[in-house]
């Protein structure tokens, strides 16, 4: 096995290209975890942690750029990004362990394709865009369409993820995310929700975004969720309606971590508070009192 360190996205382009079993890896905490459990190695694994574009976390204009390789430690580490995105920024922070979260890219948790991959949610639900470098130049792909099943994505081999594109959220606009994991440190989601809401100046929500991990072969975005929540003050009735559309949503598998059933319960318990959350952060930032201070 070679192991390659290009520091341009054309030069790890062209390896990846010239071998037809080459990877390329940035974290490398899904690739040696899977060499190590039996999968074949591959020819050549590319690193891609010496190209700048892909690990620089920025904001340029009114857009982020997440590099593709950058360390989820980067963005938990920065507080301007966190203050912006604070749901994605905490599944960011869910990721295994500070060890892991030091090595481990977005990009690898997205293009790993696993349905519980907890950033993806949340990036789904900021709309986040995918920029994939390939023979043609650059395109744009919204991060809902890169994956398209348990480890399998629309990536072509020579294609690299180099950033997440995320326009800077709209006044009154906050994010959240939630999962829930059977111990207290290091699994992998039963179920995991992400949420962005909007609130007009009354206090009625504008606009929302709902998204599941770990429920299908696939992230469910929830348009049904999305939709009662929209016009509402986050009561009851409506908070009740995106929850039990959220469990509609879901397709989940049977499996030691959880049931059918069980994560269809739990996927609109999380959906529910997490809007209840991203709400709650909007309310603060405008200093208006939140659920949890009229609670208290
Ligand atoms: C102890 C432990 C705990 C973990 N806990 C969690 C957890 O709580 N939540 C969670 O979601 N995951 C968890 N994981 C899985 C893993 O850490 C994440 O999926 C992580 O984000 C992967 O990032 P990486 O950079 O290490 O990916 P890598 O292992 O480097 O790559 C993963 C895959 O993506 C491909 N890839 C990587 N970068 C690119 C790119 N830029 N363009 C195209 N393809 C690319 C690689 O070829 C490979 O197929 C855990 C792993 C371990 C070992």
């Amino acid at each position: 096995m070679r192991y390659a360190a290009p520091t341009t996205i054309d030069e790890a382009r062209a390896l990846l290209a010239g071998d037809a079993g080459a990877i390329v890896f940035a974290g490398a905490t899904d690739v040696v975890p899977q060499m190590r459990g039996g999968r074949p190695e591959p020819s050549m694994l590319i690193d891609l942690k010496k190209i700048d574009r892909l690990m620089s976390v920025s904001l340029d204009g009114d857009t982020w750029h997440v590099g593709a390789a950058a360390p989820s430690s980067a963005l938990t580490a920065n507080a301007a990004f966190a203050a912006e995105f604070p749901g994605l920024t905490e599944a960011a922070g869910l990721i295994g362990s500070d060890q892991i979260q030091n090595r481990s890219s977005l990009g690898g948790n997205l293009c790993n394709a696993s349905p519980a991959a907890d950033s993806v949610p949340a990036l789904v639900v900021n709309d986040a865009i995918a920029v994939i470098a390939g023979s043609d130049g650059e395109r744009r792909v919204p991060v809902a369409d890169v994956v398209t099943g348990p480890g399998q994505t629309s990536l072509a081999h020579d294609e690299i993820v180099v950033c997440f594109e995320l326009a800077r959220p709209a006044a009154r606009t906050s994010d959240a995310y939630l999962r829930l994991i059977p111990r207290t440190e290091m699994d992998i989601a039963v179920v995991g929700a992400g949420v962005r809401i909007t609130l007009d100046g009354d206090g009625a929500v504008s606009a929302a975004t709902v998204a599941l991990g770990a429920v299908a072969p696939t992230v469910v975005r929830v348009p049904a969720a999305e939709a009662a929540l929209v016009g509402s003050r986050l009561d009851d009735d409506a908070l009740a309606a995106a929850a039990d559309a959220a469990s509609d949503a879901c397709n989940p598998i049977d499996d030691k971590r959880g049931t059918i059933s069980y994560r269809r319960q739990v996927a609109g318990v999380l959906t529910r508070r997490a809007a209840g959350i991203a709400a709650d952060r909007i309310r603060t930032r405008n200093g208006q009192t939140s659920n949890e201070e009229r609670a208290s």
